[in-house]
């Protein structure tokens, strides 16, 4: 590993100006993935700026519905009484990531901010865009199983790993950020961004932009009593998803006043199935209604040589979540 300085910020105006003063300079939170990535090599940063004592931790309602802290834990979130009654979709998805010694570590804005886990981009001999930008896509003509069926580029196809993000796009959260030119807040769909010409960069925060916490809005409430997040994966823990489902029904009867779905392990972003989500209201829930919506999903699905699996399992997945979720 190379040699690094170390800053403890107490300060959220401090921590920013840290990064604004050294370019090569990075916040570090849990440190579950950046560690990782600078024992690689992969990010050589030149500081670390520690914001664990700034008081982002609370996790609290609001007028407007739920605000969690950036770095409320991804294990306090899970278990905490507002998420477990108000938005349950949002624990089964944490839960399904990663171990429980992970997830106390782990921190809400470090799982949003996580990075790739495409193995060209971890392998310093080999071409990645998203690491060394210019020199190629090493999983576009090589082992792609992993990789994405939507919004992918000739210069990247690797996916956002992360579970709780699946969820958080399903239920509307909004991202909120502090930075040199003030606050702003980023609806979570526009967070997480396709590779398209530019794949190193991930999503839409500002380097100097630090992630003050997450909001969920009142209405996504509605879906608290039928959810299900369906994660397929390798081995049946600790392992990342091949495709995973977070769906969320609003129902009626058996009649579907409104649906969320989202599917994760399958786009560079967490994917919102808006087409299908419009197709299920109204409709009745069952299986065949299911297929329907799940065909309308995968519209535009391209996979590559080893990831075709994919085209199957992905419907399927989205199929046997609306089924949980439903009943
Ligand atoms: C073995 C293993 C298995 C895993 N399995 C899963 C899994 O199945 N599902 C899953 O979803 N995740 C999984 N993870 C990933 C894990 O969830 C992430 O490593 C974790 O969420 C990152 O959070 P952190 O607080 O440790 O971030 P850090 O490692 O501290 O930081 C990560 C990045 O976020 C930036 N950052 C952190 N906080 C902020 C902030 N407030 N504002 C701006 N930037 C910030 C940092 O600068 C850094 O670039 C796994 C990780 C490991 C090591």
């Amino acid at each position: 590993m190379n040699p690094f300085q170390y800053t403890r910020s107490l300060a959220t105006a401090g921590a920013i100006q840290s990064l604004v003063k050294e370019p090569q300079a990075h916040f570090l939170a849990g440190g579950t993935n950046l560690i990782d990535l600078m024992k690689m090599g992969v990010v050589v940063p030149e500081r670390l700026v520690d914001i664990n004592p700034l008081p982002l931790k609370i996790i609290e309602k609001t007028v407007s519905g739920l605000h969690i802290g950036a770095l409320a834990t991804n294990s306090e979130v899970a278990d905490h009484p507002l998420v477990l009654q108000g938005y349950p979709l949002l624990s089964l998805a944490i839960n399904a990531g990663a171990s429980p010694q992970l997830r106390n570590m782990a921190t809400v804005g470090g799982n949003l901010m996580q990075r790739t886990r495409c193995n060209y981009f971890f392998d310093l001999t080999m071409p990645c865009n998203k690491r060394a930008p210019g020199s190629g896509c090493g999983a576009l003509e090589g082992y792609n199983r992993m990789h994405a069926l939507f919004g992918a580029s000739d210069h990247c196809i690797a996916v956002n790993p992360s579970d709780m993000n699946v969820a958080l796009v399903a239920l509307d959260a909004v991202v909120h950020v502090k930075g040199p030119k003030g606050e702003r807040a980023i609806p979570f769909g526009a967070f997480h961004r396709l590779p398209g010409d530019h794949p190193e960069k991930d999503n839409t925060l500002e380097r100097t932009e630090l992630i003050t916490g997450v909001t969920l809005p009142a209405s996504s409430s509605a879906f608290k009593g039928r959810v299900h997040y369906l994660k397929v994966r390798d081995r049946s823990s600790y392992a990342f998803a091949l495709v995973s489902v977070a769906a969320a029904l609003d129902m009626e009867g058996t009649t579907i006043r409104e649906a969320r779905l989202a599917m994760g392990g399958v786009a560079h972003k967490p994917w919102r199935l808006f087409s299908a989500e419009q197709f299920l209201k109204g409709k009745t829930a069952g299986v065949d209604t299911f297929k329907q919506a799940a065909a309308i999903a995968m519209q535009g699905a391209k996979a590559y040589q080893y990831n075709k699996f994919k085209l199957i399992l992905a419907p399927n997945a989205i199929v046997e979540a609306l089924q949980t979720a439903s009943a």
